[in-house]
Formats: C-alpha cells, structure tokens, sequence
C-alpha cells in the first residue's frame, strides 16, 4: 500500500474520477506529486509516476533497513537521496498560480512540471484552439460564456484553465474550474472590482479589498492552527466571524461544529442548512 508513505492522496473513488477527467496523454500521478504528469513518465497501469516510484521504493528499503523512519520521510520525501534537510523553499508557477515545492520544477523553469505537460498537449490539440476563439469572442458577456465553459469537458478544461492563466489547484472540481474561469474574465472586464471575488470596486486596478484580504489571511491561518489551539481560542474566532461567499471555506469541518456550539446552535443542523455563512 503506497499511501501509507504518503502525507496526502487521493482515495480510490477519487483517483478514478481523476482518471476518467484526465486530459487526453496526462495522468494524475497519485504519487508525491498529487498532479499531472505526461503518460509517458508512467509504466501501464501505474496510478505512480516512475519518479515517485522510485523514490518511495528507495523509502521502503530503507525504512525496512532502519536507516529513516516513515515518518521521516513523510516529512521530506528528499531524505531517501541523503538530503536530510528539508528544502522550503517553494516557488508560484507562473501558469497555474500555485505554490509548490522546488521538486515540482525541473531546473531553472518558472512553470511547473504539470503546467509544462498541460502546454505540451496543448499543442497538438484542434479543439482547443477553436474553444479557445470562442471564448474570446464571449468573454465580454459572462453570462453566455459561464454557459459555454459549463458544456466543454472537465479534460478539456484544464487546459484551457493554463491557457488563460487562469490558476488551478490539483484537486479542483469542474464546478470550481468553471467558477475559476468566470471570475477571470469578469476580473480582467472590471479591473477596478476586488481581485478577492466579493464585487466591490476599488480605486486601485487588480487589487483586493481589506476585508478580502483578511479573509485569505483567516484561511491559511485556520489551515495551520491545530484543533485543540483553535478550542482554547474559541472566543476569538466567534468574535471575529465575517459574512462569507458560499465559495468560501475558510473554516474546516471540526472548526465550524465548534463555533457552532459555541454560538449555541446546534452543529448538524448548522452544517448541513447554512455550511459557509457566518454572521457579525
Ligand atoms: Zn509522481
Ligand atoms: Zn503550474
Ligand atoms: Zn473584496
């Protein structure tokens, strides 16, 4: 079982939906990577690039030879190659705006090894040029274009999300992708509204507003926060709660059940009726 190796991977049922919507010639590398790779860096049938491969059989050799321990290389995979410390430097991909760790590149290049596999199908490709005519032609009437992106393809899609430089995350959904692309356009037709999504203008092009801001600042703040610190600050969280977008998630599942408690309500009704709404 390779995910025991793993800090993160996705479940059976997901990896499958993740094949099923793969672009033609990618595969979702289920590995360390957790994105796409070109089929060919994958031997058939393999859910594991041969990189990943390789490295978590270096893993397993040496984990069964006590020289690390699993939860050594859980931390920093790069160990099994004699690089005990851990490298943090992360860099954005210039194409799909995500942070990823310097492995995620190949040397000197500012696009990550995903975004480059995405460019190279992207050449060879027929349709996805006439969908990418079509979206410039409609790019300046959302609504018809929101529909238009909802009929093409979730395969399809990703490439057309790295086109446009739109920015992705390996495990968005169609949903999300279609949301993501929306927005891009009603960004660059309104460049004064808030680069956050909550529709206010602003006097300065391509920024984000305060309240946005401090919204994004929440979420990577919740995501590190352990859950017993975020308990013994309860009080601090239900005073500083904001009225979100339903897009956003800023808290995670055990997070809202205490704040809802905290507010007194009761936690399952609160998930299921009003799962992202929070009040002053
Ligand atoms: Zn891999
Ligand atoms: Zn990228
Ligand atoms: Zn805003």
């Amino acid at each position: 079982m390779y995910r025991i190796y793993l800090k993160t991977s996705l479940a059976h049922y997901e990896l499958t939906e993740k094949s099923r919507n793969s672009p033609k010639g990618l595969r979702f590398c289920n590995g360390l990577c957790q994105d796409f790779r070109a089929e060919s860096k994958f031997s058939v049938h393999k859910n594991i690039c041969k990189e990943c491969r390789n490295l978590l059989g270096l893993a397993k050799k040496q984990i069964d030879d006590n020289k690390i321990t699993l939860d050594q290389f859980k931390e920093n995979p790069q160990i099994v190659n004699g690089l005990d410390i851990m490298i943090e430097t992360k860099q954005v991909c210039k194409t799909c705006k995500q942070e990823h760790s310097m492995s995620s590149f190949e040397p000197k290049r500012r696009i990550c090894k995903a975004c480059r596999s995405i460019q190279t199908i992207n050449r060879n490709n027929k349709d996805h040029e006439t969908h990418i005519a079509d979206i410039e032609k409609l790019k300046n009437n959302i609504n018809d274009l929101k529909t238009f992106i909802n009929h093409i393809p979730k395969d399809k899609l990703v490439l057309l999300i790295s086109h446009f430089e739109v920015g992705r995350k390996s495990t968005d959904t169609k949903e999300k992708m279609v949301f993501n692309m929306v927005e891009h356009f009603k960004k660059l037709a309104n460049p004064n509204s808030c680069l956050g999504g909550c529709g206010s203008m602003l006097e300065q092009q391509f920024s984000t507003c305060k309240k946005c801001e401090r919204i994004e600042e929440k979420k990577i703040t919740n995501n590190e926060i352990s859950n017993l610190d975020f308990e013994n600050n309860i009080e601090k969280f239900v005073s500083t709660l904001e009225i979100l977008k339903k897009e956003e998630d800023i808290y995670n599942k055990k997070q809202i059940v205490m704040i809802a408690r905290q507010l007194g309500l009761d936690p399952k009704q609160s998930i299921k009726k009003r799962r992202c709404y929070y009040y002053d």
